[in-house]
Order: structure tokens, then C-alpha cells, then sequence
């Protein structure tokens, strides 16, 4: 279906977007991570705090890269729009508000609260 490609064409670049921004934050902050490294001992504490904060944000980052991929992924293979759960077409809206989003509204709220 060629019309679907166009369709999500806009989310896609979205999507594109998003990645770029992503992977230059976790650049940058493995950057930081690396000037913590550099500091003086006195400030080992501080260092140590710093560092714990970079790697729970690059955690964070990594999830949505991959949760962006996957989204990627779903584009190639023709199956993007759909709930990974109840297999439902998610509303362009929510496609629209959420690009990355891998479930519909119903089976987001009930893995949100399973995760509980
Ligand atoms: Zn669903």
C-alpha cells in the first residue's frame, strides 16, 4: 500500500528528529561522564553523584532509542500504527501526540498499571 507511506510520512521525519536529538544528548552526556573523571579527588563524592545522575539519564535515553527503533522497524515492516498487544489501529491523534508510542491507549493504561 503506497498510500501508507506518505501517511506516516510526517511522523516519520518526527521520528527522525527525535533520534538525532536523543543520540547527541547521550553524546553529550557521555561527555560530561568523561570530564567527572578528570576532577580532584576531594570532589570524589560529587563525581561520584554527578556520574550516578549521567547514567540514569542515559538510561532513560537508551529506552527511547530503542523504543524509537522499534518504531522504525514497525515502519519497514508495513506494520506501524499498530497495537503491539491487541493489534488495533492507535488513532492518528494519538500517533500524532505520541510517534513512538507502541500501544493503544487501552493496552497502555493496563501495562501501566501491571508495571505497578
Ligand atoms: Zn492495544
Amino acid at each position: 500500500m503506497g498510500t501508507d507511506k506518505s501517511k506516516f510520512q510526517n511522523l516519520k521525519n518526527i521520528l527522525i528528529r527525535k533520534k538525532i536529538e536523543l543520540l547527541n544528548k547521550v553524546n553529550n552526556i557521555n561527555k560530561g561522564l568523561m570530564d567527572t573523571n578528570i576532577g580532584d579527588e576531594i570532589d570524589t563524592a560529587t563525581n561520584n553523584a554527578e556520574r550516578e545522575r549521567y547514567f540514569k539519564m542515559i538510561e532513560n535515553d537508551k529506552l527511547m532509542l530503542e523504543t524509537i527503533n522499534t518504531a522504525f522497524d514497525k515502519l519497514n515492516k508495513n506494520i506501524y500504527g499498530r497495537c503491539e498487544s491487541c493489534h488495533n489501529t492507535i488513532p492518528m491523534e494519538r500517533l500524532q501526540a505520541i510517534p513512538w508510542t507502541r500501544y493503544c491507549i487501552a493496552c497502555q493504561i493496563q501495562s501501566e498499571k501491571s508495571h505497578q
